[in-house]
């Protein structure tokens, strides 16, 4: 096979466009460029550079601190992570210093405090090491403070009214717990450091400094219940996530056709293609050249910036793929799966691809989502949620169970409210993925042992069985409820808790920060049952088991092993008082419920005004999201659909005239069913673009007062959403009529298999 520098093809993409000259048709050229593709070779070579060799090459992490810096300084920098101890000033200096160095030897130029504001896209404003252009030539510089915090002029940054502009500034800090690291470009490398966003009042205005305070949280609440059991040993409970990422990759010949996908990310319209994912031939199929060529080209840079990517593969939908890390704690693992993404949307532009991450980019095909993998796991790195082999740790492990039971039955919808955006609201209850109905999936085997549990019939017995493999030169596997339940939103697997629901394009901050808050809940709930039994006199065992027995009888209406995508299940989770909160405006005012603000607020996650703002933030945004979406919708209908469609009944109409002009008394009556077809979808089509406008117009007139954002969601929702799924609906039935080569927009067909 030849292979083709990307510039080649770009050069042909060009030729193309000027030899098929200004009449032709944007839609054919880019099938045409896209049909010429090759693989883009990169100089990655594995063979001299193993992965082991290059991963976390660009990290400042642990191996380069203890190599680069006085061992007083490494040993504060140690307590630091692992203890949560104060940086003493003066050692930020030697660490700032050292931080230089090591990046500046390595081509870096500028810093920056790389942060997620509360819009939960990567922020970054870079400032260079050059201080002075001195007469003996510039000097470079970064101390303990450029280190430590950032003062950005962040005033455009969303705060939901929390820091008036006025006071506009607020500071990024430092996260030692997240490496910095050298981020490339094609001209220069820069040296990133994770912080945290808070206002010099200390609210947090970013999605990093809640999740370490739920971190905290989870820990001490934990490490509590553990000793109130009498595991008496654990100083620290650590969070661990593994989120797996779906997207799609489409070509970028056909993206650039598509302004709905430039401005919104996802297809405002296209018909359903002829052949979607029914033959179920893409889930894990070989993988094509040219996107092995440009996973490989983005896992190379991914170890080089030390995230763990591990899997690859096909995902269901035509064109769609999902990419998993190795777990990490928490705090990591989200900001390496923002990494991870940023990455992915660079190199794949570099391919000639663009990388959506969009929930649903395509209607007709399944949307993307993120697997948010959760557990605990000690100080010495035990898994709290692995069964264990004796009956003490089994004991553990039911216990921490019934925690995590307890807390997303107790507060389900806090949990459905941390995964709401306008994107989600396509993929939840959509048959494709977990409806909005919170209910937890255990398997039959971890079901028997807590039905048994409940009724008292609970032995000493293991809780993990083996299954025999049938094959005498395999050794039994672990049964490790391989019958995996994939339309369950939250689903035991075996050592962990899969969050199957969150979305694809949003961090996974905040999905932890709400599960942690209440589990930590739960777990204080059980220590405090449990030392009350005690304290009255009770024996340890006896106060565990009534305490789980209660516990699992109380809360075992959110389990649920059955098909989450049935009409039966929905019925059930009503009967059982189970809340479904199908969209966003119904999904988040839980947030800023009186129950919310008590927890947050009682494990100083968020104070009431941050909570108050993040759900004014998240309206607002939704709001915004729809209108740029009917805007969109508005635009693309009435100057790409409707003149392809009325070109189209011209020459119906034409054709109809010049042949009753050339053969008298013809028959011509499916021709002029054809055009009436035609006229009858544009004159629809036009009355529903007038609807959706007048509906925006209406809307943009009211005040955006902030009681007022819930009532703009639900106009949104209510009636500006139908009204653009009644413009949508009109024009891809005029797709399926029009002639093919006057159709202005790439089809689903193409985009999702010409790559
Ligand atoms: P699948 O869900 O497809 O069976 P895996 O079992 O390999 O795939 O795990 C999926 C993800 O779960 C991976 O990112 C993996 O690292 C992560 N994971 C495994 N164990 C844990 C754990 N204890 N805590 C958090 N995530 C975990
Ligand atoms: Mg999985």
């Amino acid at each position: 096979m030849t292979y083709t520098t990307h510039h080649e093809k770009r050069s042909k993409y060009h030729v193309s466009k000027n030899s098929n000259g200004a009449q032709a048709n944007g839609r054919k050229q880019a099938v045409a460029t896209v049909a010429d593709r090759q693989p883009l070779t990169t100089s990655v070579d594995y063979a001299s550079h193993p992965v082991n060799e290059i991963f976390g090459a660009n990290v400042f992490n642990r191996q380069t601190m203890r190599a680069l810096l006085p061992k007083t300084v490494y040993k504060a920098v140690v307590r630091c992570l692992d203890h949560g101890e104060q940086l003493d000033p003066t050692m930020a200096d030697t660490v700032a210093n050292a931080m230089k160095d090591w990046a500046i030897a390595r081509g870096a130029t500028h810093f920056t405090h790389w942060f997620v504001p509360l819009h939960g896209y990567t922020a970054e404003k870079h400032d260079s090491f050059l201080v002075s252009n001195v007469d003996d030539g510039a000097v470079l510089e970064f101390s303990g403070k450029n280190l430590v915090q950032g003062e950005p002029d962040a005033s455009s940054f969303p705060s939901g009214g929390i820091r008036s502009t006025f006071e506009a500034r607020g500071y990024t800090g430092w996260d030692p717990s997240s490496p910095a690291f050298l981020m490339d470009s094609a001209n220069g490398r820069t040296l990133c450091i994770p912080s945290v966003f808070c206002s010099f009042s200390g609210h947090a205005l970013d999605v990093k400094t809640p999740l370490l305070r739920s971190l905290e949280a989870i820990s001490k609440s934990t490490v509590r219940l553990l000793h109130a059991i009498g595991n008496k040993d654990v100083k620290r409970v650590n969070c661990t996530v593994g989120p797996e990422q779906e997207y799609f990759l489409i070509d970028e010949a056909f993206y650039h056709a598509r302004p709905d996908i430039i401005s919104a990310g996802r297809a405002l319209f296209g018909a359903r293609p002829p052949k979607g994912q029914e033959m179920e031939d893409h889930y894990w199929g070989s993988i094509r050249e040219r996107v092995l060529a440009f996973m490989m080209d983005a896992e190379h840079e991914l170890y080089r910036l030390g995230v763990p990517v591990k899997t690859r593969h096909n995902e269901v939908a035509p064109a769609q793929f999902e990419v998993a890390p190795v777990f990490e704690s928490s705090n990591l693992a989200t900001d390496h799966n923002m990494l991870l993404m940023e990455v992915f949307r660079k190199t794949a532009q570099k391919h000639g691809f663009r990388c959506l991450f969009h929930e649903k980019p395509f209607s007709g095909v399944n949307g993307s989502g993120k697997h948010n993998n959760w557990s605990l796991a000690d100080d010495q790195g035990n898994n709290l949620l692995e069964p264990g082999d004796d009956t003490q740790e089994n004991l553990q492990f039911l216990v921490v169970l019934s925690a995590v039971i307890r807390a997303v039955d107790k507060y389900a919808k806090l949990l459905r409210a941390s995964i709401a955006t306008a994107g989600n609201d396509h993929r939840l209850g959509a048959n494709e993925a977990p409806p909005a109905i919170m209910s937890i999936y255990l398997g039959d085997a971890l079901t028997k042992v807590v039905d048994n549990i409940i009724s008292g019939k609970a032995g000493d017995k293991k809780v993990g069985a083996t299954v025999k493999s049938g094959v005498s030169m395999l050794p039994d596997i672990l049964k490790d409820d391989s019958d995996r339940n994939r339309t369950s939103p939250f689903a035991f697997t075996g050592n962990k808790f899969e969050f199957r629901a969150v979305g694809s394009s949003q961090s996974v901050a905040m999905p932890n920060t709400v599960l942690n808050t209440m589990v930590a809940d739960s777990m204080d709930y059980l220590a405090d049952e449990i030392e009350k039994a005690v304290k009255n006199g009770g024996d340890l065992k006896t106060a565990i088991s009534s305490v789980l027995v209660k516990t699992l009888s109380d809360h075992k209406r959110i389990l649920f092993n059955g098909d989450n995508y049935s009409e039966q299940w929905h019925e059930e989770a009503s009967r059982r008082g189970l809340a479904n909160l199908k969209n966003l405006p119904e999904a988040l005012p839980v947030l800023v419920e009186a129950e919310a603000k008590e927890l947050f607020s009682r494990y100083d996650v968020f104070q009431e005004d941050e909570l108050v703002s993040r759900y004014h933030i998240l309206l607002e945004n939704y709001c915004k999201t729809i209108n740029v979406e009917s805007l969109l919708t508005s635009n693309i209908a009435t100057t790409m659909i409707l003149p392809a469609a009325i070109e189209y009944q011209t020459r119906l109409a034409t054709a109809i005239v010049q042949t009753k002009s050339a053969v008298s008394g013809i028959n011509l009556a499916h021709q002029e069913n054809m055009l009436k077809d035609v006229s009858d979808r544009i004159a629809r089509l036009r009355t529903a673009i007038e609807v959706l406008d007048m509906l925006r117009h209406e809307q943009r007139g009211e005040d955006h007062l902030d009681d007022e954002h819930t009532a703009e969601a639900r106009f949104y929702q209510q009636r500006v959403i139908p009204a653009m799924n009644e413009v949508r609906t009109v024009a891809d039935e005029l797709e399926l009529m029009v002639d093919d080569s006057l159709w202005p927009l790439p089809k689903f067909r193409e985009m999702l298999y010409i790559y």
